[in-house]
C-alpha cells in the first residue's frame, strides 16, 4: 500500500504544470520541494523595493506558444523585449566597433546583414555535418566558403561565440553543433514587469506541497516507489522526477536502480553550463537612449559585450548584462563587487566619464546552487537533439523524467519545461489534455489515484 498515486519531485514549472493537470484530474499528488520557495529556476527577487527576475526572464516568441496563452490567461503584465535571443537586429541596438566608436546605422545593418547571411549558410553547414562535430567548427568550415575579408569574419565569428555564450552558456568549441538548432524565435518576447514567478503561484493554487524536502534517494520496481527525504521517506505508485540535470547528475540524489541505458546515455551527453545574470542599478541613465540593448565588439568584448536597457521593466535606470560559458567560470569565485567593478570598466570604454557608480549590484549564483548546478543544460559535442525527449522515456508506468532537459523542441527555457510537464502528465493519465484545461480548470471528481 502506498501513500500516494503520483510524487512530483520539484516545484519548478515542469513539476508543478505536471501536478497542476493531475490533481485537477482528481488523481493523489504530493509535490516535494527542497528549497523554501517554489518556481526552481523561475525565481523573482522583491528587496529593495525593486522586482528582479533572478532566473529566467523571457518568453522567447509568443506566437502558437501554450505559455504564453497562460500568462495571459492568469492576468500575467508583460513587457515586449525582443532582443532576448541574441538576435543582431529587428530593435534598436547600439553597437561600438572594437574601438569603441558607435557604429553608424548603416555599418549596423551591413553587419546585422551579414550574421543573416551567415545563418542560412551555417544551417546548411551544420544538417550536412558529421556526428561529433562542435558548433565552433561549423562556424569556421561556413567562414572558410566565404570570401570574406579578416575583419568581416572576426565581427561575425565573434557574434557566434558570444550567441553560444549568451543563449547556452557554453563555449562554442563544448556545444554540439546541433546545439542551437531550436533557436529561431516565433513572434514577439515578452518579460515580467512584476515578476515571472508569478506563473509558479498559479500553478501552484491548491496543490499538496511540501517544501523543504531534499529528495536524497529515489527507489523504485515495478510495483511502485519510495522517496527518501531528509524527512522521512514517501512511497507512491510512480514519481515524475522534475529536478534538473545537474542534480540527477550528482552523487547527492540517487536513482536505485540505476536509470536504464537509453535515458543515461541521453542524460550523460547534456550537461549543465555556467550562466549568470548581473544587474547593476545607476542612479539615473548615462548610456545611449531608446535601445534594448547595447553591444561591443571586439576583443573589448571578450567578456562583457552585451548590456539590456531593462529600466522600463523594473522602473529604474538598470542594466543587465550576463557572465557566461568561460566568463561565467574565470568569475565564479569574485565578490559582486570585484565583478561590478570588471563591467564598469566595459563601460567606461564606451562612455568615459558618464559612467556612474551603480547603487546596487547583484550577481547571480547558480553555479553554486545545490538544487541547480548551473543555469539549464546545453548539449555537449556528440550529442543529438533527440537525447531530450529520450530522456523522458517513461519507466513502466513508475517513474517519469521531466523538465527543460527533457524536451527537443526548445530545451533550456521555461517553455520546455511547461510542455515537458504536461507530457508526463499526458502520459500519466494516458489521455490528451487540451492546454487551456490548466487554467481553466476543469476539476475532475476526486478519489482516482
Ligand atoms: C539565470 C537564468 C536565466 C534564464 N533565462 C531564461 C529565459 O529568459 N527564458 C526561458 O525560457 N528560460 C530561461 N531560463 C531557463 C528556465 O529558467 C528553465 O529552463 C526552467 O525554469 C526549468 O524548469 P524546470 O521545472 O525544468 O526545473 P527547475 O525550475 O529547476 O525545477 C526543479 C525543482 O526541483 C527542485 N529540486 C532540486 N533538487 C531537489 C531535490 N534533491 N529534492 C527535491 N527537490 C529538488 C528545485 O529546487 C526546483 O524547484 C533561465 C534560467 C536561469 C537560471
Amino acid at each position: 500500500m502506498t501513500d500516494f498515486g503520483t510524487l512530483i519531485v520539484g516545484a519548478g514549472i515542469a513539476g508543478l504544470t505536471a501536478a497542476r493537470i493531475l490533481t485537477d484530474a482528481g488523481r493523489h499528488v504530493v509535490v516535494l520541494e527542497a528549497r523554501d520557495r517554489i518556481g526552481g529556476r523561475v525565481w523573482t527577487s522583491r528587496s529593495d523595493g525593486e522586482v528582479l527576475d533572478y532566473g529566467a526572464s523571457w518568453i522567447h516568441g509568443v506566437d502558437g506558444n501554450p505559455l504564453a496563452d497562460a500568462v495571459e490567461a492568469y492576468g500575467m503584465r508583460t513587457v515586449e523585449f525582443t532582443v532576448g535571443s541574441y538576435q543582431p537586429d529587428g530593435r534598436a541596438i547600439a553597437y561600438y566597433s572594437p574601438s569603441g566608436t558607435r557604429l553608424s546605422d548603416e555599418a549596423a545593418e551591413r553587419f546585422a546583414s551579414d550574421v543573416h547571411f551567415f545563418d542560412a549558410r551555417l544551417a546548411t553547414t551544420i544538417a550536412a555535418s558529421e556526428p561529433m562535430t562542435s558548433f565552433g567548427s561549423a562556424v569556421e568550415t561556413t567562414l572558410g566558403e566565404l570570401d570574406w575579408d579578416e575583419e568581416r569574419s572576426a565581427r561575425v565569428r565573434e557574434f557566434l561565440q558570444h550567441r553560444s555564450e549568451e543563449q547556452l552558456g557554453v563555449w562554442l568549441d563544448d556545444l554540439d553543433a546541433h546545439g542551437l538548432d531550436d533557436d529561431a524565435i516565433e513572434g514577439d518576447e515578452v518579460v515580467f514587469p512584476d515578476g515571472y514567478d508569478e506563473l509558479a503561484t498559479h500553478l501552484a493554487d491548491g496543490l499538496d506541497l511540501r517544501r523543504r524536502h531534499v529528495v536524497t534517494r529515489v527507489r523504485w520496481a515495478p510495483t511502485g516507489i519510495v522517496a527518501e527525504t531528509d524527512r522521512g521517506e514517501f512511497s507512491a505508485d510512480r514519481v515524475v522526477v522534475t529536478v534538473p540535470i545537474g542534480v540527477l547528475k550528482s552523487p547527492e540524489f540517487v536513482i536505485d536502480p540505476p536509470l536504464p541505458q537509453r535515458l543515461t546515455r541521453a542524460l550523460d551527453r547534456l550537461e549543465m553550463n555556467a550562466f549568470e545574470k548581473v544587474f547593476l542599478r545607476f542612479p539615473e541613465k548615462f548610456w545611449d537612449q531608446d535601445v534594448y540593448a547595447i553591444r561591443q565588439q571586439g576583443e573589448a568584448g571578450r567578456w562583457w559585450h552585451s548590456w539590456y536597457d531593462v529600466s522600463a521593466v523594473h522602473g529604474s535606470p538598470t542594466l543587465l548584462t550576463f557572465a557566461a560559458g568561460p566568463c561565467a567560470r574565470d568569475t565564479r569565485h569574485w565578490s559582486d563587487a570585484r565583478i561590478g567593478d570588471s563591467v564598469l570598466d566595459a563601460l567606461r570604454r564606451l562612455y568615459g566619464d558618464r559612467v556612474l557608480q551603480p547603487d546596487r549590484i547583484h550577481v547571480t549564483r547558480w553555479q553554486d546552487d545545490p538544487f541547480s548546478h548551473g543555469s539549464y543544460s546545453y548539449m555537449t559535442v556528440g550529442s543529438i537533439p533527440e537525447d531530450h525527449d529520450n530522456l523522458s522515456t517513461p519507466i513502466g508506468d513508475v517513474m517519469y523524467l521531466a523538465g527543460e532537459a527533457t524536451w527537443t523542441d526548445d530545451p533550456a527555457t521555461v517553455t520546455a519545461a511547461f510542455k515537458s510537464g504536461h507530457r508526463a502528465a499526458e502520459r500519466i493519465l494516458g489521455r490528451t489534455v487540451p492546454f487551456e484545461d490548466i487554467w481553466i480548470r476543469r476539476t475532475a471528481g476526486a478519489g482516482e489515484k
